[in-house]
């Protein structure tokens, strides 16, 4: 032990601390998994210095074969998981072992509310790793030496888990990691031989390692035996692998401890020979949404595993995508920038993008209630590869789903082929609205005619969702239309309502000269039959709430004026009609405009100006159509 190195307290940062204390109230019922992540890391560490020893093979020192290890000492109440991969300096233990790097950490943390079983769905998306450890263990102890350092640059770090760690240097002869838990009382199962060895096999009989125990009661000389498969589980033939070998695997590489919805596992020859196993999580990660999450695959070439999150196999779209991919033609010093222009890459980005297509388009014919799961969590995600792959149309557009009129409530669970085939002979066209929720589109006046005529529309209410409609364009040679765009055509079901070839109308002149340059024009309408009026862009505007939403954005969008169509078979209308004062009727006018932009989710141009003519006209009608002016 080198004297000047003094031990030294640290603090962990506050999200560990925070991590740590909630990990351990609600993953209890779960605790065996951080015998699964404690693996995995070391796998890991394993994977990292075959890496690098290809480049530099002194790292190997004199201990080539890679294997993990399994101490269990009943007595002293411990179970320790050694490896010798490619270990921590005491600057990597302090920064791994003390800190979260993950950004969103905060977010994640303050999502988490004390809801055990919900708290623990969250915990299993965020990934929990060697902090898990501490849900059976009072105090843990780590003992480390990155490979290529001298032995007395050794570290031992050790915390009980409730605010801070010491490091102090060390010497050590060994290169690795070995990780020792101090079990809690009740947690002492975990240092029966038999116990673990039940869990290593359960869990952990398919990383590419050996993991290895003394036999039951051995002691300490005894030999050590391998007691899992230990061959990278994608290298085997599809018929030895069950599924609760895939499942396994699953959880080992994704740190998620819920099982995942689908995977396809599949041999590739050709101009690349590569095998691929992609999974399909149960979850959404809780980073879904930052587009600079890390994403993608784990790489490896010919079982060596080169790089985490190889981002270059897989669109942007299928972020939520986990599995390996391991090559037998990429050159085993192959950087970032390298996969970035091998257009051999590019190639397996789009197969693969077809495998998980492939694999989602099974669920759904297959299993419908994994594929509505899968649409919950990450639909509106699949909706992005409409805009961003023009070429992957036709594979996407099936999987899409929406909520629709034809069904009560906001879940989204009908298809276009659903719709396609529900449509009546003479209709052309798939309808839709658009809302910035699903109530506000479902009240939206425009689908009055549509409900009064059975035609089902199609709801939507995701951001996302006019973008990619208009990306998309038609479905099955049926072009989409927007509800409230344009003139309206129902074919033949509603012809009744249209009044093309009527006189000009006194009244709607009126109402268009009160509302000046506010409309492009007024007219009659066929859509109409409880609500006085609504208002209709052109077929090449962009709607009400897109324009919303990207002047939001800070982008400013060319004025254009609505249509204002009204419905002259209602009551207001009529009574409009036989308005003798012309300042009433320019108010009445100016009200039945405001309340058409209220109804789409719009706000009235002055708001204070609209509650005032909507006073006077309320105290017009209480007070028995007296004018009422202000003292
Ligand atoms: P994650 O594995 O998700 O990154 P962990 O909290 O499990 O999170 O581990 C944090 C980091 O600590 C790892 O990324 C790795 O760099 C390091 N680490 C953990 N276990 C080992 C180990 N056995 N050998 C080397 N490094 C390790």
């Amino acid at each position: 032990m080198s004297n000047e190195a003094k031990p030294e307290t640290l603090g962990f940062q506050a999200e560990v601390k925070q991590l740590l204390h909630l990990m351990v109230h609600s993953l209890y019922s779960n605790k065996e998994i951080f015998l699964r992540e404690l693996i995995s890391n070391a796998s890991d560490a394993a994977d990292k210095l075959r890496f690098e020893s290809m480049q530099d093979p002194t790292l190997l020192e004199d201990d080539a074969d890679l294997r993990i290890r399994i101490n269990c000492d009943p007595e002293a109440g411990t179970i320790a998981v050694s490896d010798n991969g490619i270990g921590m300096s005491r600057e990597d233990v302090i920064a791994n072992l003390g800190t979260i790097a993950k950004s969103g950490t905060a977010e994640f943390l303050s999502a988490l509310g004390g809801d055990q079983q919900k708290d623990a769905r969250l915990i299993g998306q965020f990934g929990v790793g060697f902090y898990s450890s501490f849900i059976v263990a009072e105090r843990v102890e780590v003992f480390s030496r990155r490979a290529g350092l001298g032995a007395a640059e050794g570290v031992h770090w050790a915390s009980t888990g409730d605010g801070s760690f010491t490091v102090e240097s060390i010497d050590r002869a060994e290169r690795g990691t070995t990780i020792v838990l101090h079990l809690k009382k009740d947690d002492r199962e975990f240092s029966d031989q038999n116990r673990v060895r039940m869990l290593v096999r359960k869990y952990s009989d398919h990383i590419g390692f050996p993991v290895q125990m003394r036999a039951a009661g051995e002691t300490a000389d005894a030999e050590f035996e391998t007691i899992n498969e230990s061959t990278a589980l994608w290298t085997l033939p599809k018929n030895e692998i069950s599924d609760d070998d895939y499942t396994d695997f699953y959880k080992h590489i994704s740190h998620d401890f819920e099982a995942p919805l689908a995977w396809s596992h599949n041999r590739v020859e050709g101009k690349r020979d590569y095998v691929s196993l992609l999974y399909i999580p149960s979850r959404a990660p809780f980073d879904l949404w930052n587009r600079e999450a890390p994403r993608g695959v784990k790489l490896y070439a010919q079982r060596v595993f080169i790089m985490d999150q190889a981002e270059q196999f897989l669109p942007l779209f299928l972020r939520f995508v986990r599995g390996i991919v391991d090559s037998s033609d990429l050159s085993l010093n192959v950087s970032r920038e390298i996969l970035q222009q091998d257009s051999g890459v590019e190639a397996m980005r789009s197969a693969l993008t077809r495998r998980v297509l492939g694999m989602l388009e099974r669920l759904a014919s297959d299993e419908p209630d994994k594929y509505r799961q899968f649409w919950n969590e990450f639909g509106a995600v699949l909706k992005e590869g409409i805009v961003e792959e023009p070429g992957q149309h036709d594979a996407i557009a099936p999987l899409l789903r929406f909520a629709s009129t034809a069904e009560d409530g906001d879940a989204q669970t009908r298809s276009l082929q659903d719709y396609v085939e529900a449509m009546s002979a003479d209709q052309t066209k798939i309808y839709y609205v658009f809302g910035e929720s699903d109530g506000a589109a479902r009240n939206s006046p425009h689908l009055e005619i549509f409900r009064d005529k059975g035609v089902e529309v199609l709801v939507l209410a995701d951001r996302i969702d006019e973008i990619m409609i208009s990306h998309l364009a038609e479905f099955d040679g049926k072009p989409f239309q927007d509800v409230a765009r344009g003139e309206l055509d129902l074919g033949d079901t509603a012809s009744d309502k249209e009044h093309a070839d009527e006189p000009p109308n006194d009244l709607l002149e009126k109402i268009q000269k009160a509302l000046g340059d506010r409309v492009a024009g007024v007219r009659r309408t066929g859509r109409l039959i409880e609500s006085p009026a609504c208002l209709v862009v052109g077929e090449n505007e962009p709607s009400a709430q897109l324009r919303r939403m990207l002047e939001a954005a800070g982008q400013s969008l060319p004025a254009s004026a609505p249509t204002l169509e009204v419905n002259l078979d209602h009551p207001l209308l009529a009574r409009m009609a036989t308005e003798e004062s012309a300042s009433r009727l320019d108010d009445l006018s100016l009200l039945l405009f405001e309340q058409a932009r209220l109804a789409e989710g719009g706000l009235p141009e002055d708001p204070a100006g609209f509650v005032k003519r909507l006073n006077h006209l309320l105290l017009d009608m209480t007070e028995g159509r007296k004018v009422w002016t202000p003292a």
